[in-house]
């Protein structure tokens, strides 16, 4: 069977001491072993990437982007790969995971205006014959730790911009679904980057701790649930070093009765059961004022899940695929049940369903559940699978009032034609990422992605703007070159 190994300094390899099983969630089957690095080939990969780093600093920005816009290109002729892969492994349906590509090669391109990006700040005669400027230095090497629910886009998060500013890079992908971000590297590779400018691997809690403790490792940028999260936060900080930890999410939609019902209804399915939920910007809870909104978008959306296809990745008719694991799928069953014993009312129920010919595949059927709590456990952990629950309250207050009291503050929408509705939600909610009929505000490349409270641990977000000032350090030179034959006097007071 294919063991998926390492990519370190620009060869591929692999330590087979200890693998772990890869399967296609849309069988049930498993179809390929991934290498779990040890310390030892971490540390190999941070050297690869700590000798590759002066030259890699030292070489032209443009030179560096120029190497990105072959990236973009080969994304772009590699597609249908890519995609294939990510189906296979993740599980998710052709027309998502092209979503995905698309959303990461957005990133590609934003790491083509580096050059731009990069240019510093200069004031002239800041005193006599003094200049000062800051500029925005590279870090070293820095480390990105990745989720399973996008192995394409969320690593493109990460590393074009890092590489971009000059840095080198040692990534951990999940180890769940690895293949499709190992070809990716593999592309940024022929893209030109020199051998050690960007390292992959493969890997579980011992590779990552190396990672995290490792002296060379100047940052970490990492993507999962909150506790994880919490403790790379915790322990890269420790170990002195930059950190951004995104963590997980529940993102609530706020329905009030004016909204164009058909349209939020559409949207939250999309928005709700693609890629089966298991998007950290999914909307999961669908909160309603009043009860006649709320009765009507039970309704119609019990109606029109109706039509909701759960199937394998290879069938493009299908709506959405399976959940990751055996385990994931048993965990998201026992959230629906759980919400029912507590008493929601389960309106469409999807524990149970086969699908022919893929009976072994993790399949969890499009659920709806009605008056769900906040005391329930189903309601206050994220399920991350094609579960929307709907929370019944009397007032637009009330409804942000839940919003802002939940753990996660990852992203938020609204449905609602009152636009000082909107204007007064989006100023006051107490999450990062806000839609006003839009289900899933994620922000385009070239703004940054970060949501608030336990959902981002850091000052900084992904992506965008806020990349640049992660994966660079300010240094700020005054300078004075005096005139030949002039001499300073000694000066006590401090220069001002
Ligand atoms: P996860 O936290 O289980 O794993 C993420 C990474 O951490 C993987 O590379 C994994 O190998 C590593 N890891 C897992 N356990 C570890 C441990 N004990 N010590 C050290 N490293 C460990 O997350 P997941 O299940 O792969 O992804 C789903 C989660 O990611 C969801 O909670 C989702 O909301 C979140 N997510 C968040 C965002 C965001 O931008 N906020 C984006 C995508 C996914």
């Amino acid at each position: 069977m294919e063991v998926i190994g390492h990519l370190i300094n620009g060869e591929m390899r692999a330590d087979t001491a200890r693998t772990q099983d890869v399967f296609n969630p849309s069988t049930g089957e498993v179809q390929k072993q991934v290498a779990l690095a040890s310390t030892a080939t971490v540390e190999e990969a941070i050297a690869a990437a700590q000798a590759a780093f002066p030259a890699w600093r030292d070489t032209a920005p443009a030179k560096r982007a120029r190497i990105m816009f072959r990236f973009k290109q080969l994304l772009e002729e590699h597609a249908e790969q890519i995609n294939a892969l990510v189906g296979a492994e993740h599980g998710k349906i052709a027309h998502d995971a092209g979503g995905e590509l698309q959303r990461g090669i957005e990133n590609v391109e934003y790491a083509c205006y580096a050059p731009e990006l990069l240019k510093g700040e200069h004031s002239k005669n800041t005193g006599p014959g003094i200049d000062s400027w800051s500029e925005f230095q590279p870090l070293g090497v820095v480390a990105g730790i990745t989720p399973f629910n996008f192995p394409v886009m969320v690593p493109l998060w990460m590393y074009p911009s890092a590489i971009a500013c000059g840095n080198t890079f040692v990534l951990k992908p999940s180890e769940r679904d690895p293949s499709s971000t190992l070809l990716v590297a593999e592309l940024a590779q022929q893209a030109g980057l020199p051998a050690g400018v960007l390292n992959v691997v493969n890997g579980d809690k011992e590779a990552v701790d190396t990672l995290l403790t490792d002296e060379r490792v100047q940052a970490v940028s990492f993507v999962g649930s909150t506790p994880i999260a919490e403790y790379i936060y915790a322990t890269a900080s420790a170990n002195g070093k930059r950190c951004q930890a995104l963590g997980g999410a529940k993102n609530h939609a706020i329905v009030l009765p004016d909204a164009d019902m058909d349209n939020a209804v559409n949207q939250l399915l999309g928005a709700a059961f693609g890629s089966s939920g298991e998007r950290c910007m999914a909307l999961s809870v669908a909160v309603a004022v009043g009860d006649a909104a709320a009765d009507a978008l039970v309704d119609k959306l019990s109606s029109a899940m109706q039509q909701l296809k759960a199937g394998p990745f290879s069938d493009s008719s299908n709506d959405f695929g399976p959940v990751i694991t055996r385990a994931h799928q048993e965990k998201v069953l026992g959230h629906i049940s759980s919400a029912e014993a507590d008493g929601a009312h389960v309106v469409v129920d999807g524990r149970g369903i086969s699908v022919a010919g893929y009976e072994g595949g993790f399949y969890v059927g499009a659920t709806l559940l009605d008056n769900v709590t906040p005391q329930m456990a189903s309601y206050q952990q994220e399920i991350f699978g094609p579960v929307l629950q709907v929370v019944r309250v009397e007032s637009m207050q009330a409804a942000m009032d839940l919003i802002d009291a939940h753990e996660y503050g990852n992203g938020t929408c609204i449905f609602t034609r009152d636009g000082e509705a909107a204007r007064y939600f989006s100023d006051n909610i107490k999450v990062g990422m806000v839609g006003i009929n839009i289900p899933l505000p994620v922000p385009v490349s070239y703004h940054s992605f970060g949501g608030w409270k336990r959902s981002l641990f850091g000052d900084l977000s992904a992506y965008g703007p806020d990349s640049v000032r992660f994966y660079t350090r300010r240094k700020t030179i005054t300078q004075r070159w005096p005139s030949a034959g002039v001499r300073e006097g000694v000066q006590f007071a401090f220069p001002s």
